[in-house]
């Protein structure tokens, strides 16, 4: 149904392929994901998620992949979400524009676009939140809070099941228990908003390695965890068992950006000329720990990497949520090879497919020690593999002991190097075999 509406309105309004940068409405949005579509459409899809926003808006997502519609075992799958806080609207436009540039790109022949999708499956969600974009694209886009929220006043990126809290509590209790934590939530602090539960049910259904989520009002990235383990509000450093991979990601991002990771640039919000009150990223290479800012609970960050196998981080685009339609080019600019050198960070690490004599092991775990010092660190959050027994495992460079386990079978370990600058993850796969316990009558 929404994508014959869509096809509908493209014919209605003849729309020319040539993309514009601009504030894209919630009725030329799908349009340019379907003109992108049509330009490409043997390397794209648009979906919707499985519900629409509070106002009845679609949430719709293109696909890069030369399979499109299908997962392939040993291909990363990869996420950015835009516009979640609906008054943060850069994100959405440069999805578009990142959507149109890597169709461009590919029929143009440009072998890195062509690596990446044919080694990659990308998804590309403009708008997590256009019910919030309206109300502030319709109160003059200016106000620093008027349209953050979804359409029942609550902020998406708070309302996501607090699984840090669960994480926290089996550190304290010395339980070696360190994902897919959403079978553990006993109650859910508030009820789910269609938005979250529609994004939700998209994390939870397509494996993904992967993600970050595009907000603005500052410039700097932001990784895991964003919640403190005391409760502290402000300035604590909450570092998840992946820290040393988030800092890569982060900094990989921040690094390609044309001046996220300047120390001499001006911090945001800074009134004289001496910002030392206030955060000047720049100062720290354009990344921060989340609860190092702030902390907050139920953010879909910390979510991402809870509940499945996605590493995700949050990319504050710039000091204005709201820039003028003039500015879009120029931030584009700004941000392009930081978008296309985070989405090649799928292919870090190491990947494979865990099976037995008769095929595929799915649910197998990964768990991995970095031997790289002198002590070997556990890094305590285990991958596990999914529908066709493959896994992706994000490492930075340096030796581990990677385990294969899973119940009924006999755990296999392999050493293992991590090369610095990959476009392609090592593949590491493993065989089981079954044990068998023998009963003596
Ligand atoms: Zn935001």
């Amino acid at each position: 149904m929404a994508s014959y509406i869509v096809m509908t309105l493209l014919f209605v309004f003849s729309a020319s392929a040539e993309f514009v940068w601009k504030h894209h409405n919630n009725e030329e949005l799908p349009l340019v994901l379907e003109e992108v579509h049509q330009k490409c459409p043997n390397i794209t899809r648009v979906y919707a998620l499985s519900e629409p926003s509070v106002c009845n808006v679609p949430l719709y997502v293109i696909e890069f992949s030369d399979s499109p519609g299908f997962h392939q075992p040993y291909k990363p799958e990869v996420k950015y979400v835009g516009n979640m806080h609906g008054n943060e609207v850069l994100g959405r436009e440069l999805l578009l524009g990142l959507a149109d540039y890597l169709c461009d790109q590919y029929l143009k022949q440009d072998r890195r676009i062509r690596a990446l999708i044919h080694s990659t499956r990308i998804h590309l969600l403009p708008s997590m939140n256009p019910d919030g974009w309206q109300l502030s694209t319709d109160t003059g886009g200016q106000d620093y809070l008027i349209g953050r929220n979804n359409n029942h006043s609550v902020d998406l990126n708070r309302n996501f099941p607090d699984l840090d809290a669960i994480t926290f509590e089996f550190e304290r209790q010395g339980i070696n228990h360190n994902n897919h934590l959403l079978k553990d939530l006993t109650r859910l602090a508030a009820p789910l908003e269609p938005e979250t539960r529609a994004v939700m049910r998209w994390i939870m259904s397509i494996p993904f390695v992967l993600s970050a989520a595009i907000h603005g009002g500052d410039l700097v990235a932001n990784y895991p965890y964003d919640e403190s383990r005391s409760g502290a509000p402000v300035s604590e450093y909450s570092a998840s068992p992946d820290d040393d991979t988030f800092r890569e990601l982060a900094t990989t991002y921040a690094s390609a950006h044309a001046d996220m990771a300047s120390a001499s640039r001006r911090g945001c919000h800074t009134t004289s000329s001496d910002d030392s009150a206030t955060y000047n990223f720049g100062k720290q290479g354009g990344v921060t720990n989340g609860a190092a800012w702030y902390s907050l609970k139920g953010g879909m960050q910390d979510f991402n990497y809870l509940a499945t196998n996605a590493f995700e981080v949050t990319l504050e685009l710039g000091c204005d949520k709201y820039p003028a339609a003039s500015e879009l080019a120029k931030e584009w600019e700004r941000n392009r090879e930081a978008l296309l050198a985070y989405l090649w960070k799928a292919h870090i690490g190491i990947k494979g497919i865990v099976n037995d004599d008769s095929g595929f092991i799915q649910n197998a775990i990964i768990s991995v020690v970095n031997i790289t010092g002198p002590v070997p660190r556990p890094i305590r959050h285990d991958v596990t593999t999914g529908a066709y027994g493959d896994y992706y495992r994000l490492l930075t460079p340096g030796h581990y002991e990677v385990t294969a386990s899973h119940p009924g079978y006999f755990p296999v370990s392999r050493v293992v190097t991590v090369p610095h600058h990959q476009t392609s993850a090592h593949v590491l796969n493993f065989r089981l075999e079954v044990c068998i316990f023998l009963t003596i009558f």
